[in-house]
């Protein structure tokens, strides 16, 4: 399958398999994988296949994909790294923190002794 695709996006090099990472989960339009540079053991990011920068370019179809992913991987995230608890959120734009311009969810396995959100 081809997915749109834009050729400086690191996320969409991950998707084509040109830059390797630990994948989560996968399906014919997310992917998850394992974040490079972790907040936590377990940290996941969970991105749709075809590249949309933010959420108002996202298609609600395509975003419905992500929920159900996000929804079906944050528990067993938590569980394969005995977190009690996890934080799940999207940085959408870059003020807000947004380093890589294609949607992507994090989930962020929290503990009791973590200090803080993420
Ligand atoms: P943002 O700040 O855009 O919400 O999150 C981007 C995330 O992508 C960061 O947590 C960063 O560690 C992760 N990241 C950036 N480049 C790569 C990469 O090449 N591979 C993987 N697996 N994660 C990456
Ligand atoms: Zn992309």
């Amino acid at each position: 399958l081809d997915y749109p695709a834009m050729d400086d996006c690191i996320f969409c090099q991950i998707v084509a398999g040109d830059i390797p990472s630990r994948t989560v989960y996968e399906d014919d339009t997310v992917l998850a994988f394992l974040d490079a540079n972790p907040l936590a053991r377990g940290h996941t990011l969970v991105i749709p296949k075809a590249h949309h920068e933010t959420m108002a370019d996202l298609p609600e179809d395509v975003g419905g994909d992500v929920f159900a992913a996000l929804h079906e991987l944050t528990p067993a995230v938590e569980a394969a790294v005995d977190a009690p608890a996890s934080t799940v959120a999207f940085n959408n734009g870059e003020e807000a923190g947004q380093e890589v311009p294609h949607v992507h969810g994090h989930i962020v396995p929290r503990f009791s002794d973590d200090g803080g959100r993420p």
